[in-house]
């Protein structure tokens, strides 16, 4: 008989303004919910006035992480110190590997009025941190969809079934886009000892929790769960997105200022000296 894990913490976000004025809800990397190791980071970002994102996110730094990208509606032009560039349409994925360094800028282009998307940060080991930079753009028609009776899971990295997702990282984590049909159910069994938790970003769902009764969680809303076996939920009477993040903790030491994330303050501070210096992302 299969058993059912039961929802253990439910964590709305933060609005926040990150960039030049960006407006979002940072639902993971607030002093409510720090981390979810291996995810420092997780911005939600649905505007639907263009003066809360037009600004963008100018030219900036990062060091020692991988920042994932998903855009779903409207646009982000972005170029780097290593010489990419390239616009994320609707649908598209950017998976940069940070490494010892990089800057870069993310502005938005406008589409229709809408910007909605995530952006969510992976940690590197310490073996890691200083690998040299990489970035993929993975465009909406190389990531596959499973569809199945209630749903449909876009899989951007990582296995899911027989299916694997396209982006690559340095990192044994596991994201999925899930759109659940009204009512429709998911069930994902997360594999022994790895970390992992849902965002639920349009309409809401339904799961239990350890009192056994039947929860409704709103959107935005990040929740984890405690116990045995397999992840159900089922979406309320709208259908609902959830964006789901599996990984294996690093256990390692976490020291973070802004942009850079290490393993311990005097490589924050050499971070912070190189960037200064000019030579981050050399
Ligand atoms: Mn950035």
């Amino acid at each position: 008989m299969t058993s059912f894990q039961t929802i253990s913490r439910v964590y709305a976000g933060m609005p926040t303004s990150d960039g030049a004025g960006v407006q979002l809800t940072r639902m993971i990397g607030t002093p409510e919910l720090d981390m979810i190791d291996p995810f420092l980071m997780l911005d939600r970002m649905d505007n639907d006035d263009p003066d809360t994102y037009m600004a963008g996110f100018p030219n900036h730094p990062h060091r020692g992480f991988e920042t994932v990208t998903i855009m779903q509606e409207g646009q982000m032009r972005h170029e780097d110190s290593v010489g990419n560039s390239g616009l994320l349409t609707p649908g598209d994925v950017q998976w940069m590997t940070a490494g010892r360094g990089i800057i870069h800028s993310e502005i938005p282009e406008m589409l229709e009025g809408r910007m909605s998307g995530f952006q969510l940060w992976v940690n590197l080991p310490s073996k890691h941190k200083m690998v040299a930079p990489k970035y993929q753009d993975i465009p909406a028609d190389r990531i596959p969809s499973v569809v199945e009776k209630g749903c449909t899971v876009r899989v951007i990295r990582g296995q899911y079934g027989e299916t694997k997702g396209p982006a690559e990282s340095l990192m044994p984590v596991r994201v999925l886009d899930v759109t659940l049909k009204e009512k429709g159910t998911w069930t994902i069994t997360p594999a022994e000892n790895n970390t992992y938790f849902l965002c639920i970003y349009e309409g809401s769902i339904i799961a239990k929790n350890s009192e056994g009764q039947t929860q409704e969680i709103l959107s935005p809303s990040v929740v984890m769960f405690e116990g045995e076996g397999a992840i159900q939920v089922k979406a309320s009477a709208s259908g609902s997105n959830i964006l789901y993040c599996e990984g294996v903790p690093l256990n390692e030491p976490v020291a973070r200022y802004g942009p850079f994330v290490m393993n311990t303050d005097a490589e924050i501070k050499q971070a912070v000296d190189d960037y200064n210096s000019g030579v981050l992302a050399t």
